[in-house]
Order: C-alpha cells, then sequence, then structure tokens
C-alpha cells in the first residue's frame, strides 16, 4: 500500500523540455491523482525561456497533458496544476539563482526541497556552482541528475566531481529509469525472499544467464544523438547493467540504500576486464540494415552514411566471484530488432538421475512489456508411462495486486520525494561500469573494421547467434 509522501517543493530545470512535457509532469500528475503528493506540495518549473506562470501553464496545457494516458479527469487535472509555478532561470546567470533563491525561501511550509536537473549535463556544473552560492545546496536539498552522466569514464568523472564541490554523495540521486521498474526490484524479494530459489541461484546449477533489452523502433528522428551514443553508451553502461547487479549480487547485509549498492558495486567491480583481444573475441557490434519495408540505420535521418555507431551489441562476460565463476553472462541490446522486450533468463544444468533424460529448467523473467516471471518444467506426458514434456509455469505479476503499478518515473520521483537512495546509481557504481565498458569503446574507436550488419526487425546479426554457440549456448528465441 503507497503512503503518503512528506511535503516538498520540487524545483524542475529544463520545465518546458521533452522529458519535463513527457514523464516528469505527467507522472507527478499521477502520483497527485492518486491522493501521495502532500496537499502544500510545490513544482517549481524552471528553464531559459521568458515567460510568466499562466503561459507556462498554457504549454503544459498543451504539451503535457496529451501525455497523461490514465486516471485523467478535469478535477484532479486543475488540482494538480495549482502546484506548478514558473520561473525563467538562465543556468548560466548566477543573477536568476537570487530570484529562485527568493521564490524557495519565500515559502516556509516545508524544507524538504528538490532541484530535478532536467538539462543536457554541460549544465550541471553551472546549475550546481550558482545553486551554491545561493545556498540552495544545503543539508536539505536533495539533487537529481538525469541521464546521460557522462559519455565515457572520464567525462563521467569530470560531471561527478562538478557535482561534488557542492554536494555531498547522500544528495545526490542519478536517475537510471530501470531501477524505477518494479520488475527489476521485484528480484531482490524473488532471490532472498524464496526459499526455492537463492539454494540453486549459482554456477553449481546456472549453466548461462542472458539479458536483453530489445527495442523494434529503429532510431526514428534521434539520429542525430544516437550517432553520437549507439547501444553501448545508451543502454549496456546503464541499463543492462543494473540488471546484470540485481541478477548477480550476493544478499545484502540490510535493505538499506548504502548496504545495496555497496553489493551491486561488486557485481560490476567482479565483472572481468577485457583486453582489446577480448573484445574482438566476445563483442559483436552491429547495425541494422535496408529491407525492402525498413531503412537501414545508414539510411536514417542524420546519420552520416559511413557512421559505424553500432545500434546493436552483443557481450560474452564473465564474473569473477565464488557464485558465478566460469558462467557465462551473454547482454545484449539492439534496435530494429524482432519484438520490444527486456528480459533476463537463467539457463539452469541439465540434470540427469537416469529416470527421465537430460533436462534443463529454465526462469525468464520479463520486465517489459509484460512483467512475468515463466519457469520452464519438466512434467509428466499424459497417457501411459512417465515420459516427460516441458511446460510453462508463469506468474504475471500484472495480476498479483489491484494495486496501481506506477510507472518507473513515478516510483523515482516519489522515491526522491521522501529521500531514499535505494533506486539511485551511487558515484562508485557508475564510474566502476564505465571503467568496464572503457576498453570496448577504445576497441572500437581505434579499428577500422565496420560493424557487422543485420536485417531490420530480425533477432540481430548472425555473428551473435555463434558467439554463443561457442560455448554450445543459444539465444532464447532459438531454444526450444
Ligand atoms: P530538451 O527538450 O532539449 O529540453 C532542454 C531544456 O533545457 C529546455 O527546458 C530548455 O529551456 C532548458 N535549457 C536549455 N538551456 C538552458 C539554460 N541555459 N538555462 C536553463 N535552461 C536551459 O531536452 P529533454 O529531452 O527534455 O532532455 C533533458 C535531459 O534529459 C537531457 O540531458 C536528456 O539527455 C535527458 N533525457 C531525456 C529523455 C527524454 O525522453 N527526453 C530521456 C532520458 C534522459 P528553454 O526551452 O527555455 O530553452
Amino acid at each position: 500500500m503507497s503512503q503518503k509522501l512528506n511535503n516538498f517543493d520540487m524545483v524542475i530545470f529544463g520545465a518546458t523540455g521533452d522529458l519535463a512535457m513527457r514523464k516528469l509532469l505527467p507522472c507527478l500528475y499521477q502520483a497527485h491523482a492518486a491522493g501521495l503528493l502532500h496537499p502544500k506540495g510545490r513544482i517549481l518549473c524552471v528553464s531559459r525561456s521568458q515567460m510568466d506562470t499562466a503561459q507556462f501553464l498554457a504549454k503544459v496545457q498543451s504539451d503535457s497533458k496529451i501525455h497523461v494516458k490514465k486516471n485523467f479527469t478535469d478535477a484532479l487535472w486543475q488540482n494538480f496544476i495549482q502546484r506548478i509555478e514558473y520561473l525563467t532561470v538562465d543556468v548560466t546567470q548566477p543573477a536568476h539563482f537570487e530570484d529562485l533563491s527568493q521564490a524557495v525561501k519565500a515559502r516556509t511550509e516545508t524544507d524538504n526541497v528538490i532541484i530535478y536537473l532536467s538539462t543536457a549535463p554541460k549544465f550541471f556544473a553551472p546549475a550546481c556552482e550558482n545553486l551554491a552560492k545561493v545556498g540552495l545546496n544545503a543539508d536539505n536539498v536533495r539533487i537529481v541528475l538525469e541521464k546521460p552522466l557522462g559519455t565515457d569514464l572520464y567525462s563521467s568523472q569530470q560531471i561527478n566531481t562538478d557535482v561534488a564541490k557542492y554536494f555531498k554523495e547522500n544528495q545526490v540521486y542519478r536517475i537510471d529509469h530501470y531501477l524505477g521498474k518494479e520488475s527489476l526490484q521485484n528480484l531482490l524479494p524473488l532471490r532472498f525472499g524464496n526459499v526455492f530459489f537463492e539454494q540453486v541461484w549459482n554456477k553449481d546449477f546456472i549453466q548461462s544467464v542472458q539479458i536483453t533489452i530489445a527495442e523494434q523502433l529503429g532510431v526514428e528522428e534521434r539520429g542525430e544523438f544516437y550517432d553520437i551514443t549507439g547501444a553501448l553508451r545508451d543502454m549496456v553502461q546503464n541499463h543492462i547493467m543494473q540488471m546484470l547487479c540485481f541478477v548477480a549480487m550476493e544478499q545484502p547485509k540490510s535493505l538499506n540504500a548504502d548496504d545495496v549498492r555497496d553489493e551491486k558495486l561488486k557485481v560490476v567491480a567482479a565483472l572481468k576486464p577485457m583486453t582489446s583481444a577480448d573484445v574482438d573475441k566476445n563483442v559483436i557490434r552491429a547495425q541494422y540494415t535496408q529491407t525492402a519495408e525498413q531503412k537501414g540505420y545508414l539510411q536514417e535521418h542524420n546519420v552520416p552514411t559511413d557512421s559505424k555507431t553500432e545500434t546493436y551489441v552483443a557481450i560474452r562476460a564473465e564474473l569473477d566471484t565464488p557464485r558465478w565463476v566460469g558462467v557465462p553472462f551473454y547482454l545484449r541490446t539492439g534496435k530494429r530488432l524482432a519484438s520490444r522486450t527486456a528480459e533476463i533468463v537463467l539457463n539452469f544444468k541439465a540434470q540427469d538421475n537416469g529416470l527421465f533424460g537430460a533436462n534443463a529448467n529454465r526462469l525468464v523473467i520479463s520486465l517489459q512489456p509484460d512483467e512475468t516471471i515463466v519457469a520452464k518444467l519438466f512434467v509428466k506426458q499424459v497417457g501411459s508411462g512417465l515420459d516427460v514434456q516441458p511446460a510453462e509455469m508463469v506468474l504475471d505479476m500484472g495480476k498479483v495486486s489491484d494495486e496501481r503499478r506506477a510507472e518507473a518515473y513515478e516510483l523515482l520521483l516519489r522515491e526522491v520525494i521522501d529521500g531514499r537512495l535505494n533506486l539511485f546509481n551511487r558515484r562508485d557504481e557508475l564510474e566502476k561500469a564505465w571503467e568496464w565498458v572503457m576498453p570496448i569503446l577504445d576497441n572500437w574507436a581505434n579499428s577500422s573494421v565496420k560493424p557487422y550488419g543485420y536485417i531490420a526487425s530480425s533477432w540481430g546479426p548472425k555473428e551473435a547467434q555463434d558467439l554463443l554457440a561457442r560455448d554450445g549456448n543459444a539465444w532464447l528465441e532459438d531454444q526450444v
């Protein structure tokens, strides 16, 4: 059961931007509509544009309301927008922060201040510096940082160092919206709260692990952004790394943020570092290619025709821990794949006790589009004898409870308001993840080899199938 949240004052930088209009304000509305927001909680929207609150609200009405897909009523909406005020603040203008400080201080009802930087990361340093000049970095202030937090280890360290000059680590909330997914968080109770799983969740019983984030869409109109980003930076270093942490971590001492984050850090630190030769052998990068119906990546708007940016990556990784030594972790993500899914597959070792043949169980944990946990079991075939056949035991998380399931961003916003850091990345975790992907980025930057091709709307390049076939394994869609 969800509890009413603390009173709060949330300042959203980048409030006129796409993220604020499409996600932040609609998700705050959902929390409001569910009766979770404190009646006096206030949302102070700021950006560079010169306008007053009435003009901003007109923009919210046209650009944001359309993204409220559920639980909309006019009365609730009118009530919600009364929480919103607008102020012009150019991040690069120290004088504007005096106005901001006055606006925040004018409110005496709460000292629970949240600053959400929904702007390009180049603004984080000036924003933090200017916030500090007017005292908006005091211990009661939390700062939320949107991704991308860097494009490599160096730039990530730079951002974190800039922010750390003004904010203590326990004031910093780094967003990775995958952490807001119920089905990812559910891995902790699933693993450590059920006697079934924890005993067999290790190298003695598990043969391999697959983690997939697949998108059906191509780069659409975002070619310019995507071409300087690519699949590794966009998905692996952050979201896939979080999925890996939750699957592979040891039991934390407690559910306190730092105990959980300590265990996640140990997973990332245990990833075997890759040499350039390892990258050649264990990492597949590829681009989707043209079909009669669909453009290839190189034909997309704003993508250079000689681009080597990967729209697909598959990695064979290993973890150097007693629990996992020798177990391959296959990580992959891509655009224009056969279906949209985010899932974790645990392939168990085949057990043959001489009675029913060598049967291998499998557990598939889906995060999207459906939230399900599917166990492949072997059961008696109907009829004479005791031959077995595979069957699926399905847990549909959507049916476990009648409680409303909030979108990831709403859950994260609620956590920030109440000051819980569990679902946010700590600096050391983030930088360790960058450290691990750097040899891949360096290898690609120094290579003249072009990415492999894969047919748009397929399951990726043949080379990614070969990567698993080498170990005698296959991706989920190729398994029986
Ligand atoms: P956007 O649509 O380009 O909006 C940028 C915002 O920054 C606008 O509100 C703009 O205000 C403001 N801004 C620009 N220069 C400023 C300045 N000097 N001072 C104050 N404000 C300034 O960007 P977005 O898509 O919302 O993304 C924001 C951040 O979130 C980016 O880092 C992006 O990578 C990240 N992100 C976005 C999404 C998404 O779905 N959009 C998802 C994940 C992460 P004006 O309009 O007033 O100029």
